[in-house]
């Protein structure tokens, strides 16, 4: 393990670090900084927020660059605002012994004006948002045409945002032989192609294995019915007393909700997501860094910025859609050396995914149960006895032990500790007594593989509509909750082809949903619903339809009216492509911290 001094770095950047309190590199500054400051040549590194990235790049972009010029030498590009000020700020205190060095934030949300005029004074560096960057190159308020250094930090989070086609824009302005360094925590396709189209033959550093979840966290699966989610989620809480937790939902409007119900149940609970304002969001975060906020619930996208150190759990509410970022919600945990919890509450249908993570992160789940009521009993009391144990003594109560001791003559130490205890233990005990168990059991071998047989509880759907019409999984899932307005785990097992689709639900759905569909039109068009035959989505049948519905094109056969309307005017009808709407349209409510009682 080498010293800060051996890899390189010059007196003003170690005194810095000396005044920061940093002893020793992390393993990416250690991978990362020798290659920088030795060659003008890219780097692809692979590693998580929390790992020490900001100044794997910012100490060899701070030896390079050139302070007493007041050309703009360096651009860091990252996906949130949170994230720009945080890495800015990191960079000026890394820098702060280098004269003359001028490091300016650029992000939405705030003065464009003011922000030009600080460019103007002379920034060596920038760290923008690739949005408010585009916009300040187009009008000309910004110069990065003989930058040096490009940084593409979290990489895949901007290419998840919809950055693409901003960054390349962005990195058209800025000159071909600059030095590009691109820093991702997973490495999915889209992150390779631009290593790929923008980068010359780029080094390559992983810290730990790629996508893989840092050692620090452990990772933990409790399956429990869709309908019992949220008390699963507060039994979680519940079992945890000292719990400081980031809960991911997947929609903004069912982070607002279960954050509101978490209030309204007594937990000190907060929303973090993007609908709410920025001052919102600011009052949110701000309470949370100083634990008032115990359950911060979050989208994933406004979880970006989180630069939180000491979170104990993450609580993943609901898997996120696309199973790579997992990785970054667990690594919200076990930050800075210390350990953490990443916790999913799953439902019977997305077992599978777990195995899918599982491969991701190269770790395993440890399948736990939901805690029974009396579980979570002793717990809060041992809790409670230990809190005790360790106050230390106010003695502005002396004054009233007098009439206290009156109160108590009669009542021995053991008949006191238990009423003592009793106030708090039987708030819990009044609540869990009849709390029934959560866990169902979930037999493997109906789910080890995703078309491996249905659910005999289960019924499956075929639907017209398909990917032409601008359905993918996530769009069809949520339409279909809409239209029936059922809840978010009570459609599954979506699949969608090219022209039509399948899904499944509860048999006991099954009226509700044939019902509603027998004379339904979407954006002008029958939309038609029919049991499947194929009861889990087997892949062949699956393949069959889409043949048949295909070759409809070509005049049609028998086989294929069985998947139309059967309705005249639907096979009239033109294939143009229908845009679902999505449900997840939610009112900003603003955030209001409680004390905790229950
Ligand atoms: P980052 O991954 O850049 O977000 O860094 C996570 C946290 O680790 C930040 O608070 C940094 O200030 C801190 N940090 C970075 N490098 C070191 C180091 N070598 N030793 C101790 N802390 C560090």
């Amino acid at each position: 393990m080498s010293t800060f001094q051996e890899l390189g770095l010059n007196n003003d950047l170690l005194q810095a670090i000396t005044d920061l309190g940093f002893i020793k590199p992390s393993e990416v500054q250690e991978k990362a900084i020798p290659i920088l400051l030795d060659s003008e040549g890219d780097l692809v590194a692979l590693a998580q927020t929390g790992t020490g990235k900001t100044a794997a790049f910012g100490f060899p972009m701070l030896e390079k660059i050139d302070a007493n010029s007041r050309t703009t030498q360096g651009l860091i590009l990252s996906p949130t605002r949170e994230l720009c000020l945080q890495i800015a700020n990191e960079m000026k205190q890394y820098g702060k012994y280098c004269k003359g060095l001028n490091v300016v934030a650029i992000y939405g949300g705030s003065s464009i004006t003011e922000q030009s005029r600080e460019v103007k004074r002379g920034a060596q560096i920038i760290v923008a948002t690739p949005g408010r960057m585009k916009d300040m190159i187009s009008r000309r308020l910004v110069d990065i045409t003989k930058i040096q250094y490009s940084v593409l930090d979290e990489a895949d989070e901007m290419l998840n945002m919809g950055f693409k086609e901003d960054i390349t824009d962005i990195l058209s302005h800025t000159p071909e032989d600059k030095s590009t360094w691109l820093f991702s925590a997973t490495m999915p396709r889209e992150v390779a192609a631009i290593a790929k189209n923008f980068m010359h033959n780029p080094q390559e550093i992983t810290v730990g294995n790629k996508n893989e979840s840092t050692t620090n966290v452990s990772h933990e699966y409790y399956l429990v019915n869709a309908r019992d989610r949220y008390q699963a989620l507060k039994r979680l809480a519940d079992a945890n007393p000292d719990i400081f937790s980031v809960v991911f939902c997947r929609t903004k409007r069912d982070t607002q909700k279960v954050a509101e119900n978490l209030i309204e149940d007594g937990y000190n609970a907060g929303a973090l997501h993007g609908d709410l304002s920025q001052n919102q969001r600011d009052l949110v975060m701000n309470a949370f860094r100083k634990k008032q906020i115990q359950m911060l619930v979050a989208t994933d996208v406004a979880a970006r910025g989180i630069d939180v150190d000491d979170v104990t759990h993450v609580i993943n509410y609901q898997l996120p859609d696309e199973i790579e970022t997992y990785t970054h919600r667990s690594g919200r945990t076990g930050r800075a050396g210390k350990t953490g919890v990443s916790m999913v509450i799953v439902s019977k249908s997305e077992v599978r995914k777990i195995k899918s993570i599982e491969r991701i992160i190269k770790r395993q789940f440890e399948k736990k149960e939901i805690p029974d009521g009396m579980e979570i009993c002793e717990v809060q009391l041992m809790s409670l006895a230990n809190k005790v144990h360790n106050t230390e003594i106010n003695h502005e109560i002396d004054k009233y032990l007098a009439n206290i001791n009156e109160l108590f003559e009669d009542t021995n130490k053991e008949e006191l500790i238990k009423k003592f205890f009793s106030v708090e233990f039987t708030r819990f005990y009044n609540y869990y007594k009849k709390a029934k168990n959560l866990n169902v059991s979930y037999d493997d071998s109906r789910d080890s593989g995703r078309h491996s047989g249905g659910r005999s509880d289960s019924t499956r759907y075929f639907i017209n509509v398909g990917g032409k019409d601008g359905f993918d999984w996530m769009k069809l899932k949520d339409f279909l909750k809409e239209q029936l307005q059922l809840g978010r785990d009570d459609v599954f097992k979506v699949e969608v082809k090219d022209s039509f689709s399948f899904f499944n639900t509860e048999n006991e759905l099954k009226e509700k949903v044939l019902a509603f569909f027998t004379d339904f039109k979407h954006e002008g068009r029958f939309v038609n619903v029919e049991v499947s035959e194929n009861r889990g989505g087997g892949r062949r049948n699956d393949r069959k339809r889409g043949r048949r519905r295909d070759d409809r094109k070509g005049g049609g056969r028998r086989d294929d009216r069985k998947y139309n309307s059967g309705n005249r005017s639907e096979r009239r009808r033109s294939e143009s492509a229908s845009k679902p709407r999505r449900s997840n349209s939610e009112s900003s409510n603003a955030f209001k911290p409680r004390r905790s009682r229950r």
